[in-house]
């Protein structure tokens, strides 16, 4: 039972954390036949039941051996709270650390009762973009796995009664998920997995603020996730003030990594880019963006700025928005603009706020005593 100690919770297996192949291997360690795995897999992740006695296809003492020695924590629902004004569901679970992970889903369907939905990775962030309340209120701690699995788990049960069903999931919530890269990658392989979720790659969207190495090791992953990178600036100066991470990255590097990512997957790569009025929302910025993208087969996306309290920006107005639109596609891009209703499910959550708890505060106070982390 030693594979398992990464993955123990209060002394027991934790079932959510664990990749078929080592629920597989569980199963030879508790001398059951191999196939038993799918059994319980079903259980947890195409049932959504959590607990080992509700499990009426496995025997008696089975089901007492699995209470034993393993576990399926699933986080509690804090707030559900549903927005009519942006279109969008939002949850927040209450860890049992005290912390708080907020998810949501958007309220437009992608065909048939499929619904997208957008997720945290981490608690807090630590790459402090200027513009982005989680940043600003520095890093609490990375999400496990199965906390980040059971986002998608537990939206799926609140939706299932409306006859829906999770189809795409971007991480584009709270956190940095190439900070928290090996729980986010096996969160990928659980969702993913055809015998529960079974959620495609495809439709699975990571967005990072662009640390290289992990793009890079994405792309040795040789899977077909999608890959989305916040970009919102065009040089390195800027890119520097707003976004501390382009210190350690610069733009051409990020720009030689999403060509390999590309090469190998083929996929389109989505640029978002946040538009700050007077900031970086120039025709020139515009253009500069369209040409330096050219050759990649991509989609940026403009998300107009959502408020932050005490951030020194504006969000760009409309008409500029539209303006700095046509002058990208110009330069051959496609480019669109996250609409305010939520239509387009990669941006739609940037604006993820953790209104209701201390570190909106905290974040006041960093920005006060202008400590910000570099
Ligand atoms: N750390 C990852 C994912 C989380 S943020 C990343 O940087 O991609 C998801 C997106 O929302 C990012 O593009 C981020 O820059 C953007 N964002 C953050 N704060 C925002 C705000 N106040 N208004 C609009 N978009 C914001």
């Amino acid at each position: 039972m030693d594979a398992f100690t990464p993955h123990l919770l209060d002394g027991k297996v934790n079932l959510k954390n664990l990749l078929p192949t080592e629920m597989e291997q569980l199963m030879l360690a508790l001398g059951q036949p191999r196939y038993k795995w799918q059994q319980i897999w079903r259980w947890m992740y195409v049932r959504l039941v959590d607990r080992f006695e509700d499990m009426t296809d496995l025997s008696k003492d089975f089901r007492r051996k699995l209470e034993e020695v393993a576990v399926i924590p699933s986080m509690g629902l804090h707030l559900h709270q549903q927005s009519e004004a942006q279109d969008t569901d939002k949850f927040l679970f209450k860890m049992a650390d005290g912390s708080l992970v907020e998810s949501v889903k958007m309220k437009y369907l992608v065909g048939h009762g499929r619904i997208a939905i957008c997720i945290s990775s981490q608690v807090g962030c630590a790459m402090a973009c200027s513009f982005c309340a989680s940043g600003l209120a520095g890093l609490q701690r990375n999400l496990a796995t199965w906390e980040i699995v059971d986002q998608v788990v537990q939206i799926q049960k609140a939706v299932e009664p409306l006859g829906q069903r999770v189809a795409n999931v971007v991480y584009m919530g709270i956190g940095e998920p190439f900070h928290n890269y090996e729980a986010v990658l096996r969160s990928t392989r659980i969702i993913n997995c055809g015998e529960g979720l079974g959620i495609g790659m495809r439709h699975l969207t990571i967005s990072t603020s662009g640390l290289v190495p992990q793009i890079r090791q994405l792309t040795a992953e040789k899977l077909p996730i999608r890959l989305a990178i916040s970009l919102h600036a065009t040089n390195n100066e800027l890119r520097n003030q707003i976004m501390p991470v382009n210190r350690k990255w610069p733009i051409e590097e990020l720009l030689v990594a999403c060509r390999e990512y590309q090469e190998a997957s083929g996929r389109r790569i989505t640029f978002e880019y946040v538009l700050l009025e007077g900031v970086n929302d120039s025709l020139a910025e515009a253009e500069a963006l369209g040409r330096m993208l050219r050759g990649l087969h991509v989609l940026v996306n403009l998300i107009p700025w959502n408020p932050v309290d005490g951030a020194p920006y504006e969000r760009s107005r409309p008409g500029r928005i539209r303006a700095f639109q046509e002058k990208v596609e110009a330069q051959g891009p496609k480019c669109t603009v996250r609409q305010e209703k939520g239509a387009d499910i990669e941006a739609a959550c940037g604006q993820l706020r953790l209104r209701d708890m201390a570190g909106t505060a905290k974040s006041k106070e960093r920005r006060q005593r202008g400590d910000r982390p570099a």
